[in-house]
């Protein structure tokens, strides 16, 4: 990895933890957090648990991440959560267009457009997930899909930089599964990522792309190690303690 780009390990914790489970596991993750200086990490509790999660880590330098959002402000939309009240529950980043956020609630490239340019004028950082299935990936169109999901993602926004923009890798394939992505299969496409992100305009180098998909701490050091990855996006691994301080043992 280059030494401008910090690493980045952000624990999405799905739908999983209560409030007493939720404060449990951020302060062990807290307690047991290295001394690395180019380490970032970001809990992303489901959003009942928001708040019990900052003020468990105040104080720390965990980052408080959401899961997702919706693209208005405020107003009419029941059951939905806007950028501005996740700012306010002192997140810095939110995770948009999720393979299970496409996947089980049907959002579009479009959607996620507009959540991005939701959350960027709120002053919040997206982690920009994409990916392919493996019926894609076995038709040979990996490279298509994530170049799709990237072009379209991003369309119409500009003024991107390391500060304001994470992208995730995560072959839908390698979510929940155990299967991870090889490094050079992971590296690949996250060499395919950086290059189009220069060609869009924005600030390649600076911005951090993440490896998600069955991440463990037996796989981490090896994914880490490559030049264009430059952090995780852990799902069941970051749900207990010990494994997740395994990973971000590995990283930084
Ligand atoms: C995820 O949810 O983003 C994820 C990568 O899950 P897992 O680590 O469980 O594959």
């Amino acid at each position: 990895m280059l030494t401008e780009r910090k690493s980045l390990i952000t624990g999405n914790w799905k739908m999983h933890k209560t409030l007493a489970e939720a404060r449990a596991l951020a302060r062990e993750i807290r307690l047991g957090l290295p001394v690395k200086a180019r380490l970032e990490v970001a809990l992303a509790p489901p959003y009942t648990a928001l708040a019990a999660v900052y003020e468990e880590n105040y104080g720390s330098p965990i980052c408080l991440a959401a899961q997702d959002t919706y693209w208005e402000k405020q107003g009419a939309f029941t059951g939905a959560i806007s950028p501005v009240m996740l700012k306010d529950a002192g997140c810095r980043f939110v995770i948009v267009g999720h393979s299970e956020r496409r996947q089980i609630f049907g959002e579009t490239n479009e959607t996620v457009n507009r959540k991005l340019k939701a959350v960027l004028d709120t002053g919040l950082c997206p982690i920009l997930c994409v990916g392919e299935t493996i019926e894609q990936r076995q038709a040979g169109r990996t490279l298509e899909v994530v170049t799709a999901q990237l072009r379209e993602g991003l369309a119409g926004i500009t003024g991107l930089s390391g500060e304001n923009l994470v992208i995730a890798y995560e072959p839908v394939w390698a979510i929940g599964t155990g299967l991870n992505a090889t490094p050079d299969q992971a590296q690949e496409v996250h060499g395919v990522i950086r290059r189009l992100l220069a060609e869009m305009g924005a600030p390649a180098q600076s911005i951090r792309i993440l490896y998600g998909g069955s991440v463990t701490p037996d796989n981490a050091a090896s994914l880490l190690a490559q030049p264009d990855i430059d952090g995780a996006l852990v799902g069941g691994a970051s749900l207990k303690a010990d494994s997740f301080l395994k990973i971000i043992a590995s990283a930084g």
